[in-house]
C-alpha cells in the first residue's frame, strides 16, 4: 500500500470501526456482564435487538451523530459552527431510535434561543460530545489547531464540561496520531497526558465501571485497546463488558480501526453493517481526507466525489445535503 492507501485505511478503519461498534455494543447497551453471558455466551455477532429492538447491522446515535457532523462539514466545505448544529437538529427531528438527555437539552436550547452553547455544568459529563466527534479528526488531520477548536465548539453545542473536554480532546489527538501512522503507543501518550492533567481518568488497573459518565467510557475504551491485539478482539472485550456498549464500542471501534486498518475488520460485521450506513461512512472519509489534504490528496477513492453529487443519490437521511433551516 502506498502512504495515502495506508492513511485511507486507517481513516476508513476508524469511521467503520465506529458504526461497526455501535451496531455490535447496542445489542448488549445497558446489560450487566453476566446478563450478556446468559443470552449470548460471548456476544461477537451483529445480530440487533438489545433494548432498541435494533435491526441487525442498524445504528444508533454515536454514528448518526457523527453523519450529521461529518454532513455539515462537507456541506460547508468548512467550519461553520451552526451548520453542525443545524445537522444535529435535522437528525434529532427525525426521530432517532436513540438520543442522550443532554444531548436533546443542549439541541432544544439552541432551537430556541440560537446559543450555539450552554454553561459549563457538571451534569455535562457524559460521553455524547465525545462519541460524535471523528469527522473533525478527518477534517483538520493538517491542522492540529482547527482540530482542537472545532472539537470544543461542537462538543459544546450540548456539553460543556472541562472532563468531556478533556477526553474529546485526548480521543481526537489519539485517533489523530493513528490515522497518521502512529502505534499505540501514540495513544499511550496522549492517555497520560489526559490522566496527568486530570487524575480521575486514570484507567490501570481498569476501575471496572461502563456507564455514558465520559470518565467510565474513556477508561474502557481504553483497557480494551491496550490489552487486545486485533480488531475484532478488542471490540468484543468492550461490549461483553455491558454498560455503555454501543458507545464504548463506537470509540474503541474508532481507535481500534485506526490503528488496525479497514482491511482488518472482519468481513462478517462489515456485511452485516447498514449499507446505507456504509456507502455514506466511505463517502465521507473519502470527503472528509480531499477536503482535508486538497490537491496533495493522492488516496484512491472508491467514490471518485465522496461529496454531494453522489451522496444525493442515497436514500439516507444523512446524504451530504444542506439540512432543512430551523424554523
Ligand atoms: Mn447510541
Ligand atoms: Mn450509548
Amino acid at each position: 500500500m502506498t502512504g495515502d492507501t495506508i492513511l485511507r485505511d486507517r481513516a476508513l478503519g476508524a469511521y467503520l470501526g465506529l458504526a461497526i461498534g455501535d451496531a455490535l455494543g447496542a445489542t448488549v447497551e445497558f446489560m450487566t456482564p453476566l446478563e450478556i453471558r446468559a443470552m449470548h455466551r460471548e456476544h461477537r455477532s451483529i445480530v440487533g435487538g438489545g433494548w432498541l429492538g435494533l435491526r441487525p447491522g442498524q445504528v444508533t446515535d454515536d454514528t448518526q451523530m457523527c453523519l450529521a457532523l461529518g454532513g455539515a462539514v462537507l456541506v460547508e466545505q468548512g467550519w461553520r459552527l451552526g451548520g453542525v448544529a443545524d445537522a444535529f437538529v435535522a437528525w434529532m427531528r427525525g426521530r432517532p431510535a436513540d438520543i442522550g438527555n443532554t444531548c436533546r437539552r443542549g439541541l432544544r436550547r439552541y432551537m430556541q434561543t440560537g446559543e450555539l452553547h450552554g454553561k459549563p455544568a457538571e451534569e455535562d459529563a457524559g460521553n455524547g460530545a465525545a462519541m460524535r466527534n471523528l469527522p473533525v479528526v478527518l477534517a483538520t488531520l493538517t491542522d492540529a489547531e482547527s482540530l482542537e477548536s472545532w472539537s470544543l465548539q461542537q462538543a459544546r453545542i450540548t456539553h460543556w464540561n472541562e472532563l468531556s473536554d478533556a477526553a474529546t480532546l485526548m480521543l481526537a489527538k489519539a485517533t489523530r496520531r493513528l490515522v497518521l501512522g502512529g502505534d499505540s503507543r501514540s495513544v499511550a501518550a496522549e492517555a497520560d497526558e489526559l490522566v496527568r492533567g486530570f487524575p480521575t481518568f486514570r484507567y490501570a488497573p481498569w476501575p471496572g465501571r461502563t456507564s455514558g459518565y465520559i470518565v467510565d467510557t474513556v477508561q474502557t475504551v481504553l483497557e480494551g485497546f491496550f490489552s487486545t491485539a486485533s480488531f475484532e478482539d478488542c471490540l468484543v472485550r468492550v461490549v461483553n463488558r455491558g454498560g455503555d456498549a454501543d458507545t464504548t464500542g463506537a470509540l474503541a471501534g474508532q481507535l481500534a480501526g485506526a490503528l488496525y486498518g479497514a482491511s482488518a475488520i472482519p468481513e462478517r460485521w462489515l456485511k452485516r453493517l447498514d449499507p446505507t450506513v456504509r456507502a455514506v461512512v466511505e463517502q465521507q472519509t473519502d470527503g472528509l481526507l480531499r477536503f482535508a489534504f486538497g490537491r496533495k490528496w493522492g488516496g484512491t477513492d472508491r467514490s471518485a466525489l465522496g461529496s454531494a453529487g453522489d451522496a444525493r443519490k442515497l436514500d439516507a437521511p444523512f446524504a451530504v445535503r444542506r439540512p432543512a433551516p430551523v424554523a
